[in-house]
């Protein structure tokens, strides 16, 4: 790929949080780049790091307690690393904009929805407040809520459809790169599904760049076209969906297909990861799957470098050196 298809370029991000009951380190050196209209699913438990991950991308981790360090955080080549405040402000929502897990929470419950899309149009568009008005209401149409709504406040929707209401804030100027939290966790099944045809469909419409954080692997099979598996503040498997789904090579990546219920056997039992993921401020030396990993050995206490298997695909994990390693996937 070349520089002018990458939307994104961020080399070793580190986030740590020095709180009075020690330091957590929340992101260990994260290397991630994204092409133009591409979308990834950012993988992992719980604790994985991937929302702090976000937070970084938009330069929102607050300082303190967070220190972030990052050797490279470049959007659609511009330097948002190194960016004021000033045009921090105008990336933001207009550049690249994020989908919050709860649309409870991300609304202000004292403003018309209207006004909240017409606000974020406002403050990045050259128009009038008229004419932010009149947009909004057309986003509102886009996510599939009549427009004379635009009037109302929070309250007097669903879950479902406050969730719609922030996608037609985050696309309303239509940045170059979205990030989705968890978008659908806090919305029943049915709406879930509703709600990401509608992200699929958009992102097809407005070639809109797509960070997918989530712990639901049928998600990121649905919506995505890479996935990156992240443990412990790293990325410890990237590929393309045929890469890592088919192709499986880290042991934690196994692990999380492994713990997926089977469809075909309802009665099998489901086979979780053993242990818990480890303490942020007290990390394993080496590979920190080590203490949870049935392929683990004395080398893996050593930190582990990257092995690239294709153009595509990478894992960070020594077994992949040792003769007749091979990763063992149930049947799904
Ligand atoms: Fe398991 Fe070792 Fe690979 Fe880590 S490096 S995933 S402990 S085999």
């Amino acid at each position: 790929m070349s520089e002018k298809d990458i939307v994104l370029d961020l080399q070793n991000l580190k986030v740590r949080f020095e709180t009075e009951d020690g330091v957590v380190y929340a992101v260990n050196g994260m290397d991630l780049k994204l092409e133009k209209g591409k979308a990834i699913g950012l993988v992992g438990e719980t604790g994985a790091g991937k929302t702090t991950t976000a937070l970084a991308l938009l330069r929102l981790v607050p300082d303190p307690p967070g220190v972030v360090e990052c050797d490279k955080l470049e959007l659609n080549g511009q330097d948002v690393l190194n960016m004021g405040i000033h045009d921090l402000e105008k990336v933001r929502g207009k550049d690249i904009s994020m989908i919050f897990q709860d649309p409870m929470t991300a609304l202000n419950p004292v403003f018309t929805v209207g006004d909240q899309i017409a606000e974020s149009i406002f403050l990045h568009e050259n128009c009038t407040y008229a004419e932010a008005q009149q947009r909004a209401v057309e986003m509102l149409e886009l996510v599939g809520i009549p427009g004379e709504r635009a009037t109302e406040y929070p309250h007097q929707f669903s879950g479902g459809m406050k969730q719609r209401v922030v996608i037609a804030i985050a696309l309303a100027c239509h940045p170059q790169l979205l990030i989705a939290d968890e978008p659908t966790t806090a919305l029943d099944v049915t709406i879930q599904a509703q709600v990401l045809d509608l992200m699929k469909n958009l992102r097809k419409q407005y070639q809109t760049s797509l960070i997918m954080i989530t712990h639901d692997l049928g998600i990121v099979a649905d919506i995505c076209d890479e996935v990156a598996v992240m443990y412990a503040g790293t990325i410890v498997e990237k590929g393309t969906l045929e890469d890592v789904f088919n192709h499986t090579k880290h042991p934690y990546t196994e692990g999380l297909f492994n713990s997926l219920p089977n469809i075909n056997d309802r009665k099998a039992m489901l086979t979780p990861i053993k242990g818990l993921m480890p303490d942020p401020t007290n990390l394993p030396e080496g590979c920190p799957f080590h203490p949870r990993c049935p392929y683990a050995n004395e080398d893996c206490k050593k930190p582990q470098v990257v092995r690239n298997i294709s153009d595509t695909h990478y894992v960070r994990c020594g077994a992949y050196d040792r003769p007749g390693f091979h990763i063992e996937r149930k049947e799904r």
